[in-house]
């Protein structure tokens, strides 16, 4: 087994016992990442030296006997946190050369438990997209099969999972940003509840439904990845004052006493591929099988979703890129002669044509006359749609339900069709309009051997009966351990 390719607990063992040291294991990682960065353009920068530097501290911190679970490990993080002195671009041309003066509040507590950050991965343009196909510095290829997308926005994340290019990632997640590239790219991701997990120094694309949460190689890496980063921060006013638990204690075998509720709405849906809905049926068996109990829930609203989700999140969208003025920091565009000509100019050339959209659906939504028939009316669906979830949670502990309605597709099969794109997020955007936490683990593979995800939901602050029933798929499934041959 090459070093690349072990999980974070594994890795951990290994350096734990000084099996190995960290500096072999990121040098392994960045060899790989130099071999398939070109062909999967999984990380938009690689901060080799950086890498190499904290790796050694690490190994020093290692023989000093201080050794928690991230100490040495490999991690990559969405080109849209925050890094001290290294380039945060959200992939969009208007940031380019944006190096901040401060981290985020995760990479702060990435680099507090001695983890080696190797680069920034590669995304949709201000995480708007799910397709990794709107990034201005290139599409993300599906390890899987390289003329086929990774998902979106966390793409690059999750593409740098599944080709060992990483042993862990971090991703954000405003409408399924962290588990639909989880799904396509056969590997597990969590969503966590809104307010677990800090906000702060996260680039904002829609505040009140962004959240940034772990890609990894198997469930317990998604809870050691948790521990690190849930806790309440006081410079993010919406994280919630709440001591988070130890994630790896809900791991266990098997799901006795446990109720998992099938939405009859989406087991219905139009549209659903038939492997992803084999795949998502023999997933539910297998969860039977392990002593959970499945009952059928309804949740009437979710038909509204997409609608109110595309209200929402734009109009969030265009409030938090008014910033990029070209005055206060990135790409300016100074060929016009007045202050306007020079927003103007400045704000078309640096934003790409999906945000572009977004701002113009978004402003117009929000503008005086408007904002009531739309951004009200969506934020009334809002609140039904999690009143519907919060129903359906008191019959069981968990929702199951797809995560895609179908296997990755082509590369530019929707880039062309917005709206046909936005339909990709049918079944994940409900846990962030109702704020609550949601799970992809790899669940089957389709005919062509496109990884496909099963999607686990549950109430506010249970993430831990998501990576209880996840983990418990895994220990009785091998589908996670399958990998790409790259
Ligand atoms: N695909 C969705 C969108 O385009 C969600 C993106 C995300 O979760 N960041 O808005």
């Amino acid at each position: 087994m090459k070093l690349y390719e072990l999980t974070l607990h594994e890795a951990h063992g290994r350096l734990k016992r000084g099996d190995i040291s960290s500096r072999e294991l990121t040098g392994a990682v960045l060899d790989r990442i130099g071999n398939l960065n070109g062909d999967i353009g999984a990380y938009i920068t690689v901060d080799r030296a950086g890498a190499l530097a904290a790796a050694d501290a690490a190994d020093a911190r290692i023989a000093s006997g201080d050794v928690v679970p991230l100490t040495g490990i490999p991690l990559a993080v969405k080109d849209l946190m925050c890094t001290e002195g290294l380039k945060t671009t959200c992939a969009s041309k208007i940031l380019e050369d944006f190096v901040p003066p401060y981290d985020a509040a995760v990479v702060e507590k990435l680099k507090a438990q001695g983890a080696v950050i190797v680069g920034k991965t590669n995304m949709d343009e201000f995480a708007m997209g799910s397709s990794n196909e709107h990034s201005a510095f290139g599409p993300t290829r599906n390890p899987w099969d390289r003329s086929r997308i990774p998902g979106g926005s966390s793409g690059g994340s999750a593409a740098a999972v599944a080709a060992d290019m990483c042993i862990a990632a971090l991703g954000s997640d405003t409408g399924g940003s962290i588990r639909q590239p989880a799904s396509h790219c056969g590997v597990a991701g969590l969503k966590p509840t809104y307010g677990r997990v800090s906000r702060y120094g996260l680039v904002a694309f829609a505040s009140s439904l962004d959240q940034i949460g772990p890609i990894a190689k198997d469930v317990r890496d998604c809870a050691l990845m948790m521990n690190a980063i849930a806790g309440h921060d006081p410079r993010d006013s919406t994280s919630v004052p709440r001591n988070a638990p130890d994630y790896t204690a809900a791991l266990k075998e098997d799901l006795a006493g446990l109720r998992v509720g099938i939405p009859k709405e989406y087991i219905e849906q139009e549209g659903l591929h038939p492997d992803v809905s084999r795949a998502i049926r023999s997933a539910v068996s297998t969860i039977e099988g392990l002593g959970a109990e499945a009952v059928t829930v309804s949740l009437p609203h979710v038909r509204y979703v997409v609608a109110a989700y595309y209200v929402i999140a734009p109009s969030e969208a265009s409030s938090n890129l008014a910033r990029y003025d070209g005055v206060k920091y990135g790409f300016r565009n100074t060929s016009g002669d007045d202050l306007l000509a020079m927003y103007r100019n400045t704000r078309s050339e640096g934003f790409g044509p999906e945000v572009q959209r977004r701002i113009i659906i978004g402003t117009y939504c929000l503008s005086a006359g408007y904002y009531e028939a739309y951004y009200g009316k969506a934020s009334q669906v809002r609140t039904r749609i999690r009143e519907d979830f919060e129903n359906a949670l008191t019959t069981c502990d968990a929702i199951l339900s797809p995560v895609a309605p179908t296997p990755a597709f082509p590369i530019g099969e929707k880039v062309d069709d917005p709206l046909t794109m936005y339909l990709s997020d049918i079944f994940t955007l409900s846990a962030n309009l109702a704020g609550i936490p949601g799970m992809s683990v790899p669940c089957g593979f389709s005919g062509e051997g496109l990884p496909i995800g099963l999607q686990i939901m549950g109430r506010h602050f249970d993430e831990e009966t998501l990576l209880r029933v996840a983990h418990a798929f895994q220990c009785a499934t091998d589908f996670h351990t399958s990998r790409p041959t790259l």
